[in-house]
């Protein structure tokens, strides 16, 4: 089968892989029907070591079961199914606790040691614990919003979650990236009275507001912190949706939070330490976050993409065929395009 693979910084090939198989009992199989990149595989895209393995990549992804293992018991063959960016076993103590990210028996696609789905199809370990089936033919009209739920609508959901939105409080949201955007959704959803999106691109800026932004704040550094402070009355925002994952990006996070606030952090962070520590604890900030359980965060979104009244699959600007994948990685890296589906 064909899929994409990684070798290093800026080199993304198109390959012939062995198939995708039944490894383990409670394995499946899924025919990509849609995947998509992710601003997390721009990291690597950025800075991975040159390999001579290189590494099947892709987290997202909906697709058709074609195969089962012999104990898997929930998932049949045939089922449209959304495939979270982890898998998990669906029983242990966290994924009991909606935190399926950390499941005992857990692990993450498109990894050294996980094959990808950016790919022809993909190998879903703990199956029966890992995908969602969905009652959709597999070319709805909802495909592009429905791929979301497998990470970056999951992920902007728990940027708020963690950033405590409820009910009339005032966000910020820090990245106009397809993350920032869903978290500009989730605020909304939530109940969020003001969102003030940091950002600097004027195609997001304009999707960011038909989403519900209230306020851009297209500045940087100290004068967005300004920005943000006189719009929220010299106070700063409750809640704070840390989109990016570099240091300035959390400096601002921080920066801009209200005395008490909460920062809710899901960008990847490119360093060990924590910037802007002292603020912080000054401020008596909660920061939290960390990889979103999007298994768990399907449940609850599911109905609202079913009936329309979420869109977050138009965050996709650009569908692209395997063969075109290094190129999709050029333009999302290159700001080209804000988010790109893959149909395989
Ligand atoms: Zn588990």
């Amino acid at each position: 089968m064909r899929a994409t693979v990684m070798y290093g910084a800026g080199d993304v090939r198109i390959e012939n892989v062995p198939d995708a198989r039944i490894i383990e009992p409670t394995d499946a199989v899924v025919t990509v029907t849609r995947a998509c990149i992710c601003g997390s595989d721009l990291w690597p895209y950025q800075k991975m070591e040159p390999t001579d393995t290189g590494r099947v990549m892709g987290h997202e992804a909906i697709g058709v079961v074609e195969a089962v293992g012999g104990e898997v018991r929930k998932i049949r063959r045939g089922d449209v199914v959304i495939m979270p960016f982890a898998f998990s076993d669906g029983t242990c103590v966290f994924c009991h606790d909606g935190l399926q990210t950390s499941c005992v028996h857990g692990g993450f696609f498109g990894t050294t040691e996980v094959a990808g789905a950016q790919a022809e199809a993909v190998r879903i370990p703990l199956a029966d614990g890992t995908l969602f089936p969905v009652q959709v033919d597999k070319d709805d009209a909802l495909m592009p919003s429905l791929l979301t739920l497998s990470d970056v609508m999951g992920t902007g959901h728990h940027a708020a979650v963690r950033a405590e939105v409820g009910p009339g409080k005032t966000v910020a949201v820090v990245g106009d990236g397809a993350v920032g955007l869903c978290g500009v959704i989730a605020a909304r959803r939530l109940g969020a009275q003001q969102i003030i999106i940091l950002g600097r691109h004027a195609d997001r800026i304009a999707l960011a507001r038909e989403f519900g932004a209230t306020d851009v704040v297209s500045g940087r550094g100290d004068e967005a912190v300004e920005r943000v402070r006189a719009l929220t009355g010299g106070l700063g925002a409750h809640s704070v949706l840390e989109c990016v994952g570099l240091d300035a990006a959390m400096t601002t996070a921080i920066s801009v939070a209200r005395p008490g606030g909460a920062v809710g952090r899901v960008g990847v962070p490119q360093n060990e330490m924590m910037p802007a520590s002292q603020p912080a604890f000054y401020n008596n900030l909660s920061v939290s976050g960390g990889p979103a359980p999007a298994r768990a965060y399907i449940e609850e979104l599911l109905p609202d993409v079913l009936d329309g009244s979420i869109q977050p699959g138009r965050v996709f600007d650009r569908v692209i065929g395997l063969d075109d994948v290094p190129d999709g990685y050029r333009a999302m890296n290159q700001r080209e395009s804000i988010k790109i589906m893959v149909k395989p």
